[in-house]
């Protein structure tokens, strides 16, 4: 994997316009909400893995027109940066949350979910050494928090 010093906020919306199709379609919302100056360090191959799976089911969970996907960056400190991945789509049951990270698990119709979306999330978060919780009510939205160790060290 390549770790190179990035632009957090251009890395975060060249990920955003690989769905471009779908947001289009659905007329979605989608905001970066990223300091232009941050820097991230992390493996960029984790981090597309991360944001793609979040974004696109993200877009999945909102209804059209009115679906509204908010990503926020920042650093915690020095060596944690904070990502939010905020929808206001359908959901998840507190019954199906402790299951969202198996291989499989999916509530998409046969065809339109593999259920391993998640399950990439977590594995590529484990790799990095960070974490990821989740707060969801039915009918509300989601937000995915994540906590992703980053070696960069400020100025
Ligand atoms: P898939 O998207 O193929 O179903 P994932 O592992 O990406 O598999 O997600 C597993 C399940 O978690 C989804 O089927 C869905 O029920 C739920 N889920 C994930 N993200 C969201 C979200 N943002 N809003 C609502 N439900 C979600
Ligand atoms: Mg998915």
């Amino acid at each position: 994997t390549s770790i190179s010093e990035i632009c957090l906020k251009e890395f975060i919306d060249s990920i955003v316009v690989l769905n471009a199709d779908e947001i289009r379609k659905k007329e979605l919302t989608v905001e970066v909400d990223c300091d232009g100056a941050l820097s991230v360090r992390s493996s960029q191959e984790s981090l597309k893995h991360i944001l793609m799976n979040l974004i696109q089911n993200a877009i999945e969970a909102v209804d059209e027109q009115s679906g509204r996907i908010i990503v926020r960056a920042r650093r915690g400190n020095d060596r944690i940066l904070l990502i939010d991945c905020e929808d206001n789509g359908c959901g998840i049951p507190k019954e199906e949350q402790e299951f969202l990270y198996n291989p499989f698990f999916t509530t998409k119709p046969p065809g339109e979910g593999t259920g391993l979306g998640l399950y990439i999330v977590y594995s590529e978060i484990e790799r990095l050494g960070g974490e990821i919780s989740l707060e969801s009510a039915v009918g509300r939205g989601s937000v995915f928090h994540l906590r992703i160790p980053d070696g960069e060290s400020p100025g």
